[in-house]
């Protein structure tokens, strides 16, 4: 059987979290990358990663939430990363959907500036707004984080090759990307060594079949993309 990880996830929102592992686990998915819907999830993350060694995690403010950030916020996440050096950055970055850009890029510049000190790969979320994330991360660039995943992929396809090499970007693709109008261009336009997968979600049994649709934009054996989209998610966990 083919062995999967969810590059990026949220388990905490399912009903019973470990059911919703060894449901994945039975489909194959070997591990995944859990990220906080809000600051409040941050210990239960913490103590997901110490629970299950193959449950990988991330921590910090996503755009949706920048209007209520935790007093001395950056204290708690900085002090949290120390204690666990395994945590990554995230989900941040900005959503033209939600009010007050100039503060989301804000908070996105600190988040960025702790995953460069503490040297922590970033789950990226964008919607909309390339243009500025582009601007902010060449504005940072002698402090980038070592990695970064653009979770969901929606940029330009043309900006991906660009956005690989500057930024050591990866790009994961899940169910809304899948059924995207232009989600098969991005698939087709990413070089093979970024591709990752995500459930973006509670439920990482979904991961297969996505493997599966997108071997089949790529004309590739199932088996020989889902060795790949592995491989390529080890290298950054
Ligand atoms: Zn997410």
């Amino acid at each position: 059987m083919s062995k999967y990880i969810d590059a990026h996830c949220h388990l905490l929102d399912a009903p019973n979290v470990d059911l919703a592992i060894s449901n994945a686990q039975e489909k194959g998915v070997a591990a995944f990358v859990c990220a906080p819907a809000t600051p409040a999830q941050w210990d239960a993350i913490v103590d997901l990663t110490h629970k299950y060694p193959f449950v990988f995690g991330t921590l910090g403010v996503h755009p949706w939430n920048v209007c209520e950030l935790p007093q001395k916020y950056i204290t708690v996440l900085e002090d949290l990363l120390i204690k666990n050096p395994k945590l990554m950055v995230g989900e941040i970055g900005l959503d033209k959907n939600r009010p007050d850009i100039p503060h989301q890029v804000h908070v996105f510049n600190e988040q960025l500036k702790i995953a460069h000190k503490y040297s922590r790969g970033v789950h990226l979320h964008c919607v909309g707004c390339w243009d500025i994330v582009m601007r902010v991360l060449s504005e940072n660039k002698n402090t980038l984080p070592p990695f970064i995943l653009a979770h969901g992929f929606s940029g330009n396809k043309n900006d991906i090759a660009r956005l690989a090499t500057e930024f050591n970007m990866y790009f994961t693709y899940g169910p809304r990307n899948l059924c995207h109008q232009h989600g098969a261009t991005r698939i087709l336009a990413t070089p093979q060594s970024r591709i990752l997968v995500e459930s973006d979600g509670a439920d990482s049994t979904v991961i297969p079949s996505l493997v599966s649709q997108m071997s089949e934009i790529l004309n590739m054996e199932t088996d020989i993309l889902s060795d790949i989209i592995y491989e390529n998610t080890k290298q950054i966990l």
